[in-house]
């Protein structure tokens, strides 16, 4: 018998602390939060076929995806909340249309089909999940190359064309404008999957496996053993001892101000962060990247320099107040590129991780390939891109070292 513990959360690391100061529960009635801190149901079920650990958006969606493919009884434990981390601190733009730019072939399609599952959930749930859909226009302040001309969707637009797409832009000289790309309400999201998901257990913290010939035997938490058929880690770094890909967070801030009362045509993506309007006209905006700073909260020189950017880019809105300041951490790889994967050496034990900047887009795909993976018993052929052997790329990301 051999005991892997997971890696405890570190009180000096904020990483370890639910967000604090988010917009999103401002956003949503208090029905939602209630949904999203259900606590531990009396009589939880101890021996689920699958249990999941990690109540992030990526834990939520794969529950929800095994019980629709017939995985049978499945349990998620949380130690926090529901979306209490980084899925509840997330911009939470849905943009697969841009992954091409960035991430591999095979990533880049998997964002799209995640995307298309995310509208049909919306359907689904009658807009619940509070989706909308918007253009994105990445807004550049120097021009690119004459000749660079990228292929649909993407369109380029030169400096006489960025006024009509948003009037309220400035300083701007080119643009890529993608179209039909969108916004999700995290914790909309977060709730409506958790409505999905099987049993939901808040303020269970999950503190290692023992393992048995090459099986998951024993789950031990902070509520006892639990001794699942499956188990699925989604804690959004895994916290093995040895991942194949190294680990790391990448620290965010966010800001939201009050309701402008000028409308935002696009939603806006610049070398100094996005900007999203909400429907009530607030504008959230930010996305600093602060690798290697584990400090909790938001530190308020990031978040006034938000606010300086976006003046700059949107002078209208110099003059609003900023209501809401907050920082999450990005569970990020080595190569920038999420795992979902077996456990290495575990056979009923699979984890998903390292979803740094677009968890909130690619919850539903990744969702969809293990509860395949887990049913049918075979790795889905499209796993192979979020593998832990995969080449690990060199291009992003920190040093694999
Ligand atoms: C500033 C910022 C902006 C972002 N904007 C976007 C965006 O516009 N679009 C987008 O798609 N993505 C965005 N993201 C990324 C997105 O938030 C993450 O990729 C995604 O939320 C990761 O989800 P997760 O479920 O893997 O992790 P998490 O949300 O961190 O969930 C993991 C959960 O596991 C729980 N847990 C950990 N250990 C244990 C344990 N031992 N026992 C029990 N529970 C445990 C944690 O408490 C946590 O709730 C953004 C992130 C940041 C920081």
């Amino acid at each position: 018998m051999e005991s892997i513990d997971l890696v405890p959360a570190d009180p000096a690391n904020g990483s370890a602390a639910p967000v604090a100061g988010a917009v999103w529960p401002d956003t949503v009635e208090p029905a939602v939060l209630v949904a999203l801190d259900p606590g531990v149901p009396a009589g939880l079920d101890h021996s689920p076929d699958v249990l999941v650990i990690g109540g992030g958006v990526l834990g939520l969606s794969t529950a929800m995806q095994l019980r629709r493919a017939g995985a049978g009884r499945v349990v998620v434990v949380e130690r926090d909340r529901l979306a209490s981390h980084a899925s509840g601190g997330a911009g939470a733009l849905i943009t697969p249309d841009t992954r091409a730019w960035e991430d591999p072939p095979a990533v880049a399609a998997l964002a799209v089909e995640s995307a298309d599952m995310l509208r049909a959930f919306d359907v689904e749930c009658g807009g619940a999940t509070g989706l909308r859909s918007m253009d994105m226009l990445t807004a550049l302040p120097f021009d690119l190359p004459e000749g660079f001309r990228p292929g649909p969707p993407t369109e380029r637009i030169d400096a006489a064309g960025l006024g009509s797409i948003e009037p309220e832009l400035h300083g701007a000289v080119c643009g890529l404008l993608v179209r039909d790309q969108a916004h999700v309400n995290p914790l909309r999201y977060a709730a409506e999957l958790a409505a999905r998901a099987g049993t939901t257990a808040t303020g269970v913290t999950a503190l290692g496996f023992d393992v048995d010939r090459g099986r998951v035997v024993a789950v031990r938490t902070s509520h006892g053993d639990f001794t699942p058929g499956a188990v699925v880690l989604a804690t959004g770094r895994t916290g093995l001892p040895v991942p194949q890909i190294p680990e790391r967070w990448v620290k965010g801030h966010l800001i939201a101000t009050e309701p402008a009362s000028f409308r935002l045509r696009v939603g806006l993506s610049t070398p100094g962060g996005l900007v999203v309007q909400l429907a009530d006209g607030r504008l959230v905006t930010g996305g600093t990247r602060h690798e290697g700073d584990e400090s909790p909260g938001a530190d308020p020189v990031a978040t006034a320099e938000i606010f300086a950017h976006l003046a700059g880019i949107l002078p209208a809105a110099s003059g609003l107040r900023i209501t809401h300041r907050w920082s999450c951490f990005r569970p990020a790889t080595a190569d920038g590129v999420a795992v979902a994967d077996r456990v290495p050496g575990v056979d009923n034990a699979w984890c998903t991780a390292g979803h740094d900047a677009i968890g909130i887009l690619m919850a539903a795909v990744t969702g969809r390939i293990l509860a395949e993976w887990i049913t049918a018993g075979d790795r889905p052929a499209r796993a192979a891109a979020l593998a832990w052997d995969r080449p690990a790329r060199t291009d992003r990301g920190a040093p694999a070292a």
